[in-house]
């Protein structure tokens, strides 16, 4: 799970920083700059209650994908029709 504000939204009120200072600091003028890293298990109860908090419903939780399977890239053989000799 991943903490994400949607800029439009977001009217710099700071109370997410407030209720989850471990993820998320504030500029200088007052927006949330937010850790991108996704959460450790023991913050995700307060990255909810942050979310619910946010009074424009800027801040956001979204699941986090699954590392992606390597795929392996397997050469095919070639196949040549135009063996005339
Ligand atoms: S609580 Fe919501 S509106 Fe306020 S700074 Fe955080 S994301 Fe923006």
């Amino acid at each position: 799970m991943k903490v994400q504000v949607d800029p439009i939204r977001c009217h710099a009120h700071g109370i997410c920083a407030e209720l989850l200072p471990e993820r998320i600091s504030l500029d200088d003028w007052g927006y949330p700059i937010v850790d991108q890293a996704p959460l450790d298990p023991e913050l995700e109860a307060h990255a909810k209650r942050a979310a619910a908090a946010c009074p424009t419903l800027a801040l956001m939780l979204r699941a986090g994908q699954p590392p992606r399977s390597r795929r392996r890239i397997v050469p095919t053989p070639r196949t040549s029709s135009s063996n005339s000799s």
